[in-house]
């Protein structure tokens, strides 16, 4: 059974990076196909908002706590996290197990040409890893079969799925199903962070638990997209209670 906390109707696990960590090896065993989702407040605010995306959202084996928002929502909440649990670190952690355990890793996402870029730092990073395919992010629905063709040809273990909240969610919510990969992770803008061509924010800034403010100053355009902070607060302030948190998944 697993230890989750209720944040406006998403069911977050309440695990350390560690235990997250020692989870998601545990996938790479299992017969079927897990989904693995990193909710920061953006789109736990996104999801309350959207009852659709909210299910799918829950019906990932794990959501990890992505940002200092989620875990202040948890203590206002009476069932603190133990810590925040950013999917840029449990990635990278994990593509270590993955070099040791020999899992085929498949890159997909980002601008033409990144995947690569990342590609060529994770296995600066772990020599053994074996990245069996990537593909970039940018594609039409009529893609979607032939994306899925050369993902099951290249017989990944694990799809690290990169295009943004919540197109990543959805699109590893659809196509799940039709994959023979044992774990697919939404991982954002991972593959930007790890090609170089986006810079994440220095640690001094994470453990004061103002990545969102670093990342504002270095891309002020995501403005609009942050105002969903203070309205998440905001929500969880005066709505949070009304989700009972007796309800394990
Ligand atoms: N992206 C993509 N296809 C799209 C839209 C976005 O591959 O149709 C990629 C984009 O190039 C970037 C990532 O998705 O690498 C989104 O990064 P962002 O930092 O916005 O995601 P977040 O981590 O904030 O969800």
């Amino acid at each position: 059974m697993r230890e989750t906390i209720n944040i406006l109707g998403v069911y977050i696990d309440r695990l350390t990076h560690k235990e997250a960590l020692d989870k998601l090896t545990g996938f790479l065993t299992t017969e079927n196909t897990d989904l693995v989702f990193t909710p920061n407040s953006e789109i736990i605010q996104a999801a309350y908002k959207d009852e659709v995306f909210k299910n799918r959202l829950n019906s990932a084996s794990l959501n990890t706590a992505d940002g200092i928002g989620v875990v202040y929502a948890s203590k206002i909440l009476g069932k603190p996290l133990a810590e925040r649990v950013a999917g840029f670190d449990l990635m990278c952690a994990f593509m270590g197990v993955c070099a040791e355990k020999g899992a085929r890793v498949f890159l997909f996402g980002s601008k033409e040409g990144v995947a690569k870029e990342a590609a060529d730092e994770l296995l600066r990073r772990h020599p053994s890893l074996n990245i069996c395919g990537m593909r970039n992010g940018y594609f039409t629905d009529k893609d979607n079969e032939s994306i899925v063709s050369e993902m099951n040809a290249a017989n990944p273990d694990v799809i690290l799925v990169c295009l943004g909240a919540p197109k990543q969610e959805n699109w590893i919510y659809d196509h799940a199903p039709k994959l023979n990969a044992k774990i697919m992770m939404g991982c954002g803008g991972s593959l930007d962070v790890l090609a170089g061509r986006v810079e994440r924010a220095p640690e001094k800034w994470q453990k004061l638990g103002l990545e969102w403010a670093y990342r504002l100053k270095k891309e002020p355009k995501r403005f609009w997209r942050m105002t969903a902070l203070p309205k998440f607060g905001l929500t969880v302030l005066f709505k949070g209670r009304k989700f009972k948190q007796e309800s394990e998944k």
